[in-house]
């Protein structure tokens, strides 16, 4: 992993990822955009309060930077769903020049080169997927219910279903998002991840600094999810940056409320 900084656009890119050659990607940070304020300064949530100019603005400089087209990019409607959405040709623009016209999903994939995914996180996973055999992609948002839910295994297997993806040919990359230092927990989310997986004494910890809390490994977690989804370790690159402990770089929704912008990330085909 590495930040990048095209002149004060800084951004986050996966050595496996961009190495490929296959796809355009990043995780934005909250620099080189001309958002003020609480939103400062790369918003690119219409849906946070900021007036739509200073959005549609970050979203010209992103796309100027990383040679995306507006056109194409798609912003789902996440609600922590399992949702996995099929998108086309037809679909680019959808959340931002365009009307959601398909129901909330929280991961989308696709193999139409040039349509640009995207998967929003203040703290929750964000994961980027490619498999380089069949030239398909997806976008990932997996916060702590959709961790629960296993939604990065319902779209590695979505994506054999519809493109014929081996999960081991995947590149997986997991973004900057909460760490075990920050994510803490009370007891019934603690339980519900204990529920979950037969792995939970490697990610769910007793908060040594306070009795009754916990502390949850999201990042291990997902990373786990991966390969029991058949992704090979090798495969799976973890940025391992907290938000919450980096809101230099990144909104953080525990560090800021609901006063924060939204940064995301994007992935393409190349055409
Ligand atoms: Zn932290």
């Amino acid at each position: 992993m590495q930040i990048k900084n095209q002149e004060g656009f800084c951004f986050v890119s996966f050595d496996a990822l961009a190495q490929s050659g296959m796809v355009k990607h990043c995780f934005t940070t909250r620099q080189g955009g001309v958002s003020e304020g609480i939103y400062a300064t790369m918003n690119l949530s219409f849906t946070r309060g900021e007036e739509r100019a200073k959005v549609m603005e970050n979203y010209r400089i992103l796309c100027q930077k990383m040679g995306f087209s507006l056109e194409d990019i798609v912003v789902a409607r996440q609600s922590h769903t399992d949702r996995v959405q099929t998108i086309g040709r037809q679909d680019g623009g959808k959340g931002i020049l365009r009307e959601v016209d398909f129901p909330d999903c929280d991961a989308m994939i696709t193999d139409v080169p040039g349509i640009v995914l995207s998967a929003f996180g203040a703290d929750c996973v964000v994961i980027l997927l490619l498999d380089p055999k069949k030239k398909a992609i997806a976008a990932v948002h997996s916060g702590w219910r959709g961790t629960v839910m296993q939604i990065v295994k319902k779209t590695v297997q979505k994506m054999t279903e519809v493109y014929q993806t081996d999960p081991k040919d995947l590149i997986a990359a997991i973004s900057p998002s909460i760490g075990k230092c920050c994510f803490q927990v009370d007891l019934p989310v603690a339980e519900k991840f204990r529920q979950a997986f037969l792995f939970a004494d490697e990610i769910v910890f007793d908060d040594e600094g306070q009795a009754g809390k916990y502390k949850i490994d999201l990042w291990e977690t997902n990373r786990r999810i991966l390969l029991q989804a058949g992704v090979l370790p090798e495969n799976i690159e973890l940025a391992a940056l907290c938000t919450k402990c980096r809101t230099d770089l990144f909104y953080s929704h525990r560090a800021m409320g609901e006063e924060r912008g939204g940064q995301a990330g994007f992935i393409c085909l190349c055409e």
